[in-house]
């Protein structure tokens, strides 16, 4: 079968036997598979939870169905279409027995350090099946909507972790795939206005698009006195930073209301930093800040009801897609500001 496997230096397509799988496994038939920033970063910088060892197989975004299942696995059976939540805990530190398995000092993540999704057949890891990490999915979801879900739940993850309310403003700086992610869970969450904030103009485009009410160009004049004015002097209540820029995060904070929430999503790269920490600003205005990485199994399964309710148009977020044979193409297409979310179906 095809793979797209890591190498430590490039992602490169191999033939590799289908996998067997033992009693405890399960063997998935991949329909479609999304590129993630991450993936861009592997490919770039390498990460942490590689293995080193060997070739590895990329892509912790995707769907398929379960074509056979090890008879010592209960719950799961063939036929299945599933999601797979990418973060495998230990299973026995606080944070795996509280349910949050993204959170585990020493999870294993599919698609870094345990063979991912841009492959024709994954083998699900026994402790992934044990930790409730495969999900089955809703019926009248189509494979691009479900192998977004993984980074829908990670806005879903975000927004909880603001406390979003229904009529809240809601500040989003970037408008990258992951901004349109969560200016859509935004709006689906009751936001009375969602403001985006963006330098680029293809992206300024999209936000609108995708039905953002304000799109600002922080370039143009301060984005905190942009956002005052529209809030009429308050701020705004959330504010999202899903740019990977230390100055966006300082933006953010000032942006933000009395008793405001804001939420650092996107990972800074190595040496990105904050130029100024705003304590007055924060000590003054009460401001909450809040940083998420990953989703839960809960938020997992909550993100794929709101995908099968069918009220965001998350199939458009998917703005190329590829055979898993032309990789590179949609690596290349994956770093243009043109694109969104560009799936590859193997
Ligand atoms: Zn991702
Ligand atoms: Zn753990």
């Amino acid at each position: 079968m095809l793979a797209a496997a890591f190498d430590g230096t490039d992602l490169k397509l191999e033939e590799r036997p289908r996998p067997e799988i033992n009693r405890k496994e399960a063997l998935v038939k991949v329909k479609a598979a999304s590129i993630c920033h991450t993936d861009l970063r592997i490919v770039d910088e390498g990460h942490k939870k590689l293995s080193g060892e060997g070739t590895t197989v990329l892509g912790h975004e995707f769907t398929g169905k379960i074509v056979e299942v090890g008879d010592g696995v209960e719950r799961l059976s063939e036929g299945q279409d599933i999601v797979v939540a990418p973060n495998v805990g230990c299973g026995k530190c606080e944070q795996c027995l509280s349910g949050n398995h993204h959170r585990c000092p020493d999870y294993r993540a599919i698609g870094i350090s345990i063979d991912g999704g841009f492959e024709e057949y994954f083998k699900i890891p026994s402790e992934a099946i044990l930790r409730g990490n495969v999900v089955a999915i809703p019926e009248g979801i189509e494979p691009k909507e479900a192998a977004l879900t993984e980074p829908l739940s990670t806005c879903f993850n975000a927004q909880t972790a603001c406390g979003l309310e229904v009529g809240d403003f809601v500040l989003i700086i970037g408008a990258g795939p992951m901004g349109i992610m969560n200016l859509m869970m935004a709006k689906y969450g009751g936001a009375s206005k969602v403001i985006v904030s963006e330098v680029i103009e293809e992206r300024q485009e999209r936000a609108e698009e995708f039905g953002a009410d304000f799109v600002l160009d922080p370039t143009e004049f301060p984005l905190q006195e942009q956002v005052e004015e529209i809030t009429r002097g308050r701020g705004a209540d959330v504010s999202i930073v899903a740019a990977p820029v230390g100055q966006a995060q300082l933006q953010a904070i000032k942006s933000t209301a009395i008793e405001g929430r804001v939420n650092f999503f996107a990972t800074l790269p190595q040496g990105e930093a904050v130029e100024e920490f705003p304590s007055n600003y924060l000590h003054y205005n009460q401001v909450y800040v809040t940083g998420t990485s990953g989703a839960s199994r809960t938020h997992f399964v909550k993100t794929l009801d709101i995908i099968a309710s069918g009220r965001l148009p998350l199939s458009e977020v998917v703005t190329d897609e590829y055979p898993l044979e032309e990789m590179d193409e949609a690596l290349e297409k994956a770093r243009k500001n043109e694109s969104l979310k560009v799936i590859v179906r193997p």
